[in-house]
């Protein structure tokens, strides 16, 4: 990407945003930074109104920016379906809350505290109160910076443009509000979560890219002769919560599982993955198409660091690009949709909001491994490598080493009367995901994952002493402790939530 090209391209959106904001202020015949300040607490025979505005707000980037999400990088060069930040405010009367779901792999800490500022200051929604992650689509172009692991850093080209077009779906959400109800409920969908990490038969070469041996295998191949079994759980759960008006219109749906994306996208085509193609197929089953505002689906990504939908033990048939992304859509939107019939809607929820900075220790290399990764380096670039990747992860090490010793993340829960969530900046693994699941005092509860910043893969103790591909050093940057300290704190925040609330659901 040329940085001339991309300038270019910026003043353009600009000046479009300029004009559907002059667009938006004409219908609503109101300033600006007034919306949303108001905070007028609207009453129905004495009580406070519960309300929800939705709104999806597009964040396709230009052609010819980075692909991220696999070893390779390609340019984008095909735009298969636009890319959204889909946007949810909720108000009961005294606390408000908004959620930012947004297309892509994972969004670096610096950009979600910018969206959140801008939201607070334009919308009087204080940034403790937002929530704001990505759906971890594999087929998305880059949001990251250098380090993760440094904070403060200058937003650059992509990050910029995502700061403003998140920020605009919150306030645009928070425009639409209107008077509301809500519900939730859960359906099991088995049949297309596969957890991708295998032991392997006995004597099974294992090879990692630190000159070791690991006892699991991420990805071991369809069908594989060596197959011995999983190393870990699914969660076939999909939560959700659903909006809807007074007189029925669905506003609406938010739905929650744990599993990593399912890709089929030809090299350089953009997409939003199976999160849309659901999105989608919602909006068709709850007759929600063309409505004013329009209907919003959302996909969120629970807790599947570990968890694909490649059935390992018996492999399908190949299929067309997009076609397993619809077909695994469609079942989850089914089941939803099935689940979504029986629901109980409340006319009023309780809303709370609690989040604490979380320090947690960077994983650093030994003088060993920093000399092992020079050495592997030092190799010339055609020698026949000794483990996979080796020269991506030596890199990967020696970063490491140069990076701070300790890295502040940000843990987040809500409640939405008896509903709770958890968000976790991390891939998170299942395990913790089902943890949360069920020592939380709301139920149910479910966690978003890639939540409020994007710090890699987070093991529990028991993976990363099974080793594999998330545990290695530069694939999972902090401390081996970590999932079990934001387990922790994440309870923690919870329980206080729980104390504090009056009684929640009318
Ligand atoms: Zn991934």
């Amino acid at each position: 990407m040329s940085v001339m090209g991309w300038s270019t391209w910026v003043r353009q959106a600009r000046r479009l945003m300029v004009s559907s904001c002059c667009l938006m202020l004409a219908i609503h015949g109101v300033a600006g930074p007034s919306l949303g300040q108001s905070q007028v607490v609207e009453r129905v025979a004495g009580k406070p109104l519960f309300r929800a505005g939705a709104f999806a707000s597009n964040i396709t980037p230009p052609l010819g920016e980075p692909i991220v999400g696999n070893f390779d990088t390609p340019a984008a060069t095909h735009i298969h379906d636009e890319l959204h930040a889909r946007c949810i405010v909720l108000d009961d009367g005294k606390t408000r809350l908004a959620f930012a779901i947004c297309d892509n792999v994972g969004i670096p800490r610096e950009v979600f505290d910018a969206a959140k500022k801008l939201v607070q200051e334009t919308t009087g929604i204080p940034s403790d109160h937002i929530l704001m992650s990505a759906t971890h689509s594999h087929s998305a172009t880059t949001a990251r910076g250098e380090n993760a692991l440094v904070a403060d850093k200058e937003l650059v080209g992509y990050q910029q443009f995502l700061v403003r077009r998140i920020a605009d779906g919150i306030r645009q959400a928070a425009d639409n509000l209107a008077p509301a109800q809500i519900g939730w409920g859960a359906v099991d969908v088995p049949s297309q979560v596969f957890n991708r990490r295998w032991h392997l038969k006995p004597g099974t070469p294992n090879p990692n890219p630190f000159g070791g041996e690991d006892k699991v295998k991420m990805n071991p191949g369809s069908g594989a002769a060596t197959l011995l079994e999983p190393a870990g759980p699914t969660d076939p759960q999909v939560s959700f919560l659903s909006l809807r008006s007074l007189d029925g219109r669905p506003i609406a749906l938010l739905a929650n599982y744990s599993l990593h994306y399912v890709g089929g996208v030809p090299l350089g085509h953009v997409s939003a993955d199976y999160f849309a193609v659901f999105a989608d197929r919602m909006q068709q089953l709850l007759k929600a198409d063309r409505l004013e505002p329009p209907f919003v689906g959302i996909m969120s990504n629970g807790t599947s660091g570990d968890v694909n939908n490649i059935n390992f033990r018996t492999p399908g048939e190949p299929k067309a690009p997009y076609q397993k992304m619809r077909e695994v859509a469609d079942e989850v939107a089914d089941a939803v949709f099935k689940a979504h019939s029986s629901i109980t809607f409340h006319n009023w929820v309780e809303l709370g909001a609690a989040q604490r900075e979380l320090t947690l220790g960077v994983r650093k290399p030994t003088e060993a491994q920093r000399d092992y990764a020079l050495k592997v380096l030092a190799k010339p670039a055609n020698a026949k490598p000794t483990g996979p990747h080796e020269r991506a992860y030596a890199d990967r090490v020696l970063l490491l080493y140069d990076s701070p010793s300790e890295v502040q993340v940000l843990l987040q829960t809500f409640r939405l009367g008896d509903l709770g969530i958890a968000a976790i900046p991390f891939e998170v693994f299942t395990e913790s995901g089902l943890e949360i699941k069920q020592k939380s005092p709301f139920k149910p509860s479910f966690t978003i994952e890639l939540a409020n910043g994007s710090y890699g893969y987070l093991p529990t103790p028991r993976h990363h002493a099974l080793g594999g591909y998330e545990t290695w050093m530069g694939t999972n940057k902090v401390e081996v402790e970590a999932s079990e300290k934001i387990v922790k704190t994440l309870l923690d925040l919870f329980a206080g939530l729980k104390n504090n609330g009056a009684s929640s659901t009318r």
